[in-house]
């Protein structure tokens, strides 16, 4: 009887033209052909070019990661001007229907329109006691469960804070045929 498979989620946060880890994620394709990424995924900092490469992988999914990156932008969109950027994020081929912001700085207007479009939210360790609304989507970053053995890894496209795709590669090197990839988005 083969081995029961481990749950596992990946996802990276900063996909943009500067820090675009093709080649590191082919390498990891190829060591597992089941491997499955999100990729949180900055609109403004990505060339139509970069979204359509990935948007034809289906082993990857990208979600909306903040519109510039800039620290505590998603505090002063207003509902309207967020579910704009929701929307053009998706138009632009940004489909996972997910968003995180850039340093977990997220607004309840954000969570609020994230809710009406039924998209979740990637959301920091240290928010997961917050009182939910019940249609609302949410994945804790880091979380394990007491009585899981999901396993969710967490890193940059590129080094920062320790845990970049390629300064940690052997944190996302799996062996094969022990882990069952999900996108977050089939999980929340
Ligand atoms: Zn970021």
């Amino acid at each position: 009887m083969s081995e029961e498979l481990v749950p596992t989620i990946v996802d990276l946060d900063d996909l943009c033209d500067m820090w675009d880890p093709y080649d590191l994620l082919m390498t990891l394709k190829e060591n597992d052909p089941s491997f499955k990424i999100t990729l949180f995924t900055i609109p403004k900092k990505c060339s139509k070019q970069l979204i359509r490469k990935y948007a034809e992988l289906d082993w990857v999914e990208m979600a909306v990661h903040g519109w510039w990156h800039t620290t505590g932008e998603t505090l002063s969109w207003t509902h309207a001007e967020c579910r704009e950027k929701f929307e053009q994020a998706w138009r632009m081929g940004i489909r996972a229907n997910g968003f995180k912001a850039p340093k977990w700085i997220i607004s309840d207007v954000c969570r609020e329109v994230a809710r009406e479009l039924g998209w979740y939210i990637s959301d920091h360790k240290s928010n997961r006691f917050r009182t939910k609304h019940k249609d609302e989507r949410v994945y804790i970053t880091d979380l394990r469960l007491r009585n899981s053995n999901e396993m969710r890894i967490h890193g940059h496209t590129h080094n920062v804070t320790g845990n970049g795709i390629e300064e940690a590669f052997n944190m996302f090197l799996l062996p094969r045929g022990k882990f069952e990839y999900r996108f977050i988005s089939e999980v929340c």
